[in-house]
């Protein structure tokens, strides 16, 4: 059997996982021995509670999904690490490892590419290739863990993609990172970002996984947004904002509104007094990231004064607001970056780790 054509175990939930060892003639314990040490990030062969036979039975049908790591870059700033990824098919992912004071958090991507076309981000410019797993969600962090012999505490779904464009795989990803049989992450200290798929904002308030939903706004009027954000011509404003409402009231979880800030495009007085205006009566809090410079999209970090001021405007209105402290400044550890740069440098990475 061809590796592509194998079951990838870290796709499976436990109830799913017993069945599959009960087909190879295995008693359902196994299943728990088995999934124990995928999430400690071992592979089949060094799962040593089976027996050789059942070693070599199971790696004869089955991988574990654990992607494969090509390519790690450290910052010389702070504790920022970003990983590229292989996975079983070539397609190449990245996640970025970030130290808080309350602990390690991931940002991990939920596609290979991105179809939602939003201008200022360097994932739009790369071809989409598919939907990750939940499987090949799960092993970003796992991986990570096993690298750097951590326990990751708190994840966001922000990297490569737009996780409500990959639905079904995304919740399957929740629940087995939130359950006490996978990594029992809190849905408390799991963020997901969209760019404003209304239909799914939906779905999700009513999934009883209350994760702190994070919607990338970026621009409170609908004309400038539309230009920057296609997804915005689809579902505007109102619509997203009334969606937004839903899931405070079904989930009980303030919205938090990320905004790239762009000097001259979305920095101005008249965009924080609509921002604040907009969001007057939604339980929230805006997260303003002073835009990174990003090769061939002509937008430009705004300068210190500014973030300021457009801050403060905000919080002087009732709206909580806060600057995003900028992790990994020199790895290009914004989404996207570091998968673009090594596929413009020439496709593959190559192994090894740059610090
Ligand atoms: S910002 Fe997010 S949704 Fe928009 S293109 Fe980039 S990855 Fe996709």
């Amino acid at each position: 059997m061809g590796e592509e054509t194998k079951v990838r175990l870290l796709d499976l939930d436990r109830g799913e996982l017993k069945q599959f060892v009960g087909t190879l003639g295995m008693p359902e314990y196994r299943a728990n021995q088995i999934a124990e040490r995928l999430l400690a990030g071992e592979d089949i062969g060094e799962i040593t509670t089976l027996s050789k036979k059942d070693r070599q039975t199971l790696s004869e049908v089955a991988v574990s999904g654990i992607p494969e790591t090509v390519l790690v870059r450290q910052s010389k700033i702070d504790e920022t690490c970003k990983y590229l990824f292989k996975l079983f098919d070539g397609v190449l992912v990245e996640t970025v490892l970030m130290k808080y004071s309350y602990g390690y958090s991931v940002c991990v991507s939920s596609q290979a590419g991105c179809r939602m076309g939003c201008k200022f981000c360097a994932s739009s410019g790369i071809p989409f290739s598919r939907n990750l797993t939940a499987g090949e969600i799960l092993g970003q962090i796992i991986a990570i863990n096993r690298s750097k012999n951590i326990k990751i505490g708190h994840v966001v779904i922000m990297g490569i993609g737009e996780p409500l464009d990959n639905y079904d795989n995304v919740i399957k990803f929740l629940r087995l990172a939130t359950s006490e049989e996978g990594l029992n992450i809190s849905s408390r200290k799991i963020s997901l970002s969209t760019c404003g798929l209304v239909p799914n904002i939906k779905r999700l308030a009513q999934e009883n996984i209350p994760v702190t939903l994070s919607v990338s706004l970026h621009n409170p009027f609908d004309y400038e947004r539309s230009e920057i954000m296609p997804v915005n011509k689809v579902y505007p404003l109102d619509e997203l904002f009334a969606a937004c409402r839903e899931y405070v009231k079904l989930t009980g979880r303030r919205v938090t509104f990320e905004y790239a800030l762009i000097s001259g495009v979305n920095d101005t007085k008249r965009h924080a007094n609509e921002l604040a205006g907009r969001l007057s009566h939604l339980q929230c809090h805006v997260n303003i990231i002073p835009v990174n410079k990003v090769k061939g999209t002509g937008f430009e970090r705004p300068d210190r004064d500014s973030i300021e001021r457009f801050s403060g405007y905000l919080t002087e209105k009732g709206i909580p607001a806060t600057v995003r402290r900028e992790l990994g400044r020199d790895i290009s550890a914004a989404c996207g970056q570091l998968r673009k740069g090594v596929i413009e440098d020439g496709g593959e990475a190559g192994t090894g780790s740059e610090s």
